[in-house]
């Protein structure tokens, strides 16, 4: 149980499913929160793959909020939109975001997937910055129908719901 605070706050130990983008990204902001949080990940990530993930002013800005090394995801700063015609490869169309960061506050970075799910994992995982180290089960397949008690061979783990 989490400790009650006269505000009404308390300290919640969380289970998150998953160690995706999704799931990291909530434990570093349940960390920040002053939470305890583990999550349990059914695959170990050796076959990571993808290319290139979008993150747009309102997810940068949660990446600073969080103090997440951005450089750390080796992202590439987006200053155009060029639409290229399919056989010829000349630009059709070219939108320009040399403001973008003047009018939205936050760049728009783009990352390839492997590097973000990395810098991602290294935040929630780091010891410095706020809140307690998220801790990483990798290995740890959840069944649909123990999400918030489950057994992985003798031990019984079980999280408040959030
Ligand atoms: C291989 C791959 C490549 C991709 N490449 C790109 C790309 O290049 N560009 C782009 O924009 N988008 C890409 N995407 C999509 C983008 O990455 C996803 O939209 C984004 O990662 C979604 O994040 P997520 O955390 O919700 O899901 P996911 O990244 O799919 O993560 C979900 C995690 O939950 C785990 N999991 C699922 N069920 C259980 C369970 N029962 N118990 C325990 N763990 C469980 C999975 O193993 C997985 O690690 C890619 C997705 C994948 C899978």
């Amino acid at each position: 149980m989490g400790s009650i605070e006269p505000s009404g706050w308390r300290r919640l130990s969380v289970g998150v499913i998953g160690g995706g983008i999704g799931g990291l990204s909530t434990a570093i902001a349940l960390r920040r929160a002053g939470h305890s949080v583990t999550i349990y990940e059914r695959n170990d990530f050796a076959g990571e793959a993808g290319a290139s993930v979008s993150c747009a002013a309102n997810g940068t800005r949660w990446l600073h909020e969080w103090g997440v090394d951005v450089h750390k995801g080796d992202p590439v700063i987006l200053k155009k939109l060029i639409n290229r015609d399919w056989k010829t490869g000349e630009p059709v169309s070219v939108y320009d975001l040399d403001d973008y960061e003047e009018r939205w506050g936050y760049v728009y970075n783009m990352f390839h997937r492997q590097y973000m799910h990395k810098m991602l994992m290294d935040c929630a995982l780091q010891d410095e910055g706020a809140g307690s180290p998220v801790k990483l089960l990798v290995n740890h397949p959840v069944g649909r129908d123990l999400a918030r008690a489950t057994n992985f061979g003798n031990v019984c783990v079980s999280h408040q719901p959030y």
